[in-house]
């Protein structure tokens, strides 16, 4: 039984990133009007900008800087004998117990990690009873803190659906909702290999929804019932697959940093218990506020996933090397994010609150790449025409270029102060001055200087201005 050691736990910031996410327009409950719905959640105005950067900039450095790397796009619905072959009806399910008192659900595992022991969704059944048995009196239950609990159940994680059948009797064949994206890789395989020009060693990358019916979901966005992967398998000769993963793992730390998370909030986590396949696997480990949890898998499983498909589906998924003839199943590398987990990451990071005069200032310090609004562009007044004019030309000459915002609303510093929140590097004012001078103040994000001291840029010079600067 391995101990945890307890990571700083800022409630108070966890808090307070959920209240600007919803006072900003980051993200919202979903169906908020009819009271929401438990572990689900929208992303608002800002937030499908952030997290469509994110995406952006996943795929540029996981599928467009790499040649051996394509992406694909495929469908959240699939033939549900694949879920069968990967061992999801059978296997992919969490420890579930409830409290005897007011039947609240719980994650066995879960509960066992609130009290500091390690027990993660890879350990087989007896083992997580055995340790939740012997620790049991020690969990309080959250809801009514009673500590009276049935003994563990598997409960099936995987979301059921009714598509294409029309008998009104589907749940004896659902057709599943995936509950991870990797799999609509595996089953591509040959496809990729049989119409594109890759070659061992490739990977595959998507993006796209997964959907788990998650026992008790915690954290915000971090753990959802419906949720967004970016997933890349990369495909090995069977010798080749632990060197591949070293490189794997290199290339996805240094990805964070090149995101701006800092090393100190980084850390590897290794798997002690490994399902039988896996040669390797560690995640990479970010210090959120509740703590260090996991961020992202790098793990290496072998030639299990197309060994189960090849088997399930009857079809030879091996691999004939073009040059040697040499015929194997390719062994499987994969790394794989979930984007509500990098948006937390990354706003716990840019949070950054600055005491002024006894005022508490709040500035999301995010790299310029993932920040919602680039430039944001105002006239000093909203009732002089010639100042909204210069500013609404100025602004639809910068739009054609970078993602930014008209706002004529409100006294300067409530403006400057908004843009702060949702991170928007720059500020570009039309005051009196620009009528005469053709130039604008420019207001680097965080800058509390009043308008008169901030620098001025000549409107003609702006495009060169802001090139230098994104
Ligand atoms: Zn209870």
């Amino acid at each position: 039984m391995k101990k945890i050691t307890p990571a700083k736990v800022d409630d108070k910031k966890m808090e307070k990133i959920v209240a600007l996410c919803k006072r900003r327009g980051f993200v919202y409950s979903s169906s908020e009007i009819y009271g929401g719905l438990a572990a689900v959640y929208d992303f608002g105005p800002y937030g499908v900008e952030l997290a469509n950067n994110i995406k952006a900039a996943w795929w540029r450095a996981v599928v467009q800087l790499r040649e051996d790397v394509v992406g694909l796009d495929a469908a959240i619905f699939m033939n549900p004998k694949v879920w069968q072959a990967s061992g999801h009806v059978d296997g992919f399910s969490d420890p579930l117990t409830e409290c005897k008192k007011c039947h609240n659900r719980l994650r066995a595992d879960h509960a066992l990690e609130e009290i500091g022991i390690r027990a993660d969704e890879k350990m087989d059944q007896a083992t997580i009873d055995d340790l939740f048995q012997t620790n049991k009196n020690k969990i309080k239950c959250p809801a009514c803190g009673a500590s009276d609990f049935t003994s563990i159940k598997k409960f099936n994680l995987l979301v059921q659906s009714n598509l294409g059948n029309f008998t009104g009797d589907w749940t004896k064949e659902p057709v599943y909702l995936r509950g991870e994206t990797c799999q609509g890789i595996y089953v591509n395989y040959k496809n990729v290999l049989d119409s594109s020009r890759v070659r061992i060693p490739f990977g595959i990358a998507q993006i796209g929804k997964a959907f788990r019916n998650e026992i008790t979901a915690r954290q915000f966005v971090f753990r959802t019932r419906e949720f967004e992967q970016m997933e890349m398998q990369y495909f090995t000769h069977p010798s080749q697959e632990l060197v591949e993963y070293e490189k794997l793992r290199a290339a996805r730390w240094q990805y964070y940093l090149d995101l701006g998370l800092k090393e100190e909030n980084l850390r590897w986590h290794k798997h002690e218990n490994l399902v039988f396949y896996a040669k390797a696997a560690y995640d990479i480990e970010y210090n959120y506020p509740f703590g260090f949890s996991e961020l992202e898998g790098v793990h290496a499983r072998g030639n299990y996933d197309l060994s189960v498909h090849a088997k399930g589906s009857g079809q030879d998924l091996s691999y004939v090397d073009p040059l040697t003839q040499e015929k194997f199943i390719p062994h499987i590398i994969e790394s794989s994010v979930g984007v509500g987990r990098t948006f937390l990451a990354i706003l716990s990071e840019a949070y950054t609150e600055k005491e002024i005069k006894g005022e508490t200032r709040l500035v999301l310090n995010l790299p310029y790449k993932l920040a919602p609004v680039k430039i944001a562009v105002f006239p000093l007044l909203k009732n002089k025409s010639d100042l909204v004019t210069k500013a609404q030309e100025i602004y639809d000459e910068l739009k054609l270029e970078y993602n930014c915002e008209f706002d004529d609303n409100g006294n300067i510093g409530k403006r400057y102060s908004r843009q702060d929140e949702i991170g928007t590097p720059y500020c570009l004012t039309v005051d009196f001055d620009s009528l005469e001078n053709n130039d604008v103040t420019i207001r680097e994000r965080g800058d509390l200087r009043g308008g008169s001291e901030l620098p001025r840029v000549k409107i003609s010079e702006l495009k060169k201005f802001f090139t230098d600067k994104f």
